[in-house]
């Protein structure tokens, strides 16, 4: 009973960190001159690579900071992963049909987040869709289901059926054999909260990033923002466009990291609730928002609407902005991104 989300297995994904905190390698820099020290820490978390830079007084304060995010990071793990049996949402799952849960206010946020983003993306976004995720398991799996096996798990993908009683504090799935999976919003949530945890314990600025879901707030000593390469979908190490961030959350989902390719097709992780195939207009994209939680279910969904109608959602929401590279390999850019974005 499981799902792609925090899959335990070392993944190497195409990482655009590496690029912006390269800088800071050597974990710490105390700039000359300047009372403020930079701190940054790697480690596997939520089965992806997870770096955090806190920037504050003291070396002892920005490291507290950097052990603070990890600690909340790992929190919120066993809360959603559906890897560990005993999180929440795995006992969400395995009660499926049976009886409500009771869940933390945080696992409540994530789902009822999660909803929002579905009802925003047309229903492209949909957490329903565990049952299908398992079912391809891009990952280990490397099968194409056929196509009658889809059609069994269709009527469990079902988002009505999934029911958040906040009074009660209760998540309930109406039908035995559903599963939610938050692998495409609960990375972003994560680092908003991991942001919380750095402020908390002293930090003046920071980010913290799992992998392609990231969160900034503050600037680097100096006054420098903190910078972000977007990788590009189809060359591998190579960035498409940078992007300067302030307390802003940026998210990018992709049909080139978790893939493998059958007769010329190519089968990723992001999955059309309609088809339950992988979603096919898009090869990638880029959102940026106040928060992660935003921006990681939001480029989820987007990459499911396609291009169009992505974009139209992106130009409706405030502080909300994009880069969709479309299944030809065009780059799409909002409007409020356009005077904000570097070339390499
Ligand atoms: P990652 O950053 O891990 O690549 P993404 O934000 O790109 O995550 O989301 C992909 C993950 O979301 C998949 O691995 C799967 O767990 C889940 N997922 C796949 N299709 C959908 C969908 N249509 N709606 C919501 N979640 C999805
Ligand atoms: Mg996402």
């Amino acid at each position: 009973m499981h799902s792609n989300l925090f899959n335990q297995s070392f993944r190497i994904r195409t990482c655009f960190l590496t690029l912006l905190f390269s800088a800071f390698a050597g974990c710490v820099v105390v700039p000359p001159g300047q009372e403020s020290a930079v701190v940054t820490r790697a480690q596997m978390q939520m089965g992806t690579l997870v770096k955090i830079t806190a920037v504050a007084r003291s070396e002892s304060i920005a490291q507290a900071a950097v052990t603070a995010g990890f600690a909340e990071i790992r929190r919120l793990e066993e809360l959603l992963s559906t890897w560990i049996p005993t999180s929440e949402l795995s006992r969400v799952n395995t009660s499926a049909g049976v009886m409500p849960v009771h869940a933390s206010p945080e696992t409540l946020t994530v789902v009822q987040r999660a909803i929002q983003v579905a009802e925003m993306t047309d229903g492209g976004f949909n957490i329903a869709i565990g049952p299908a995720v398992d079912a391809w398991n891009v990952i280990e799996g490397q099968r194409v289901p056929i196509e009658s096996e889809l059609d069994a798990l269709r009527p469990l993908v079902d988002l009505m059926s999934v029911h958040v009683d906040l009074g009660e504090q209760t998540i309930y799935l109406g039908k035995a054999g559903m599963r939610i999976d938050v692998g495409g919003i609960g990375k972003g949530y994560a680092a908003d909260q991991a942001v919380e945890g750095l402020r908390r314990a002293g930090a003046v600025a920071g980010v913290v990033a799992l992998s392609g879901d990231i969160k900034t707030f503050g600037r680097l000593p100096g006054g420098k923002m903190f910078p972000v390469g977007i990788q590009h979908p189809r060359k591998a190490g190579s960035v498409l466009a940078w992007i300067d961030l302030q307390d802003e959350a940026i998210s990018t989902a992709g049909d080139y990291e978790r893939f493998f390719e059958r007769e010329g097709v190519r089968y990723h992780h992001i999955l059309d609730p309609r088809t339950l195939q992988p979603a096919r207009s898009c090869q990638s994209v880029t959102v940026i928002a106040r928060e992660g939680v935003w921006a990681d279910g939001l480029d989820t969904g987007i990459f499911v609407m396609g291009t169009e109608l992505g974009m139209q959602l992106v130009e409706a929401l405030p502080d909300v902005e994009a880069i969709i590279v479309d299944h030809e390999g065009h780059v799409h850019v909002s409007s409020g991104l356009r005077d904000r974005i570097r070339k390499p």
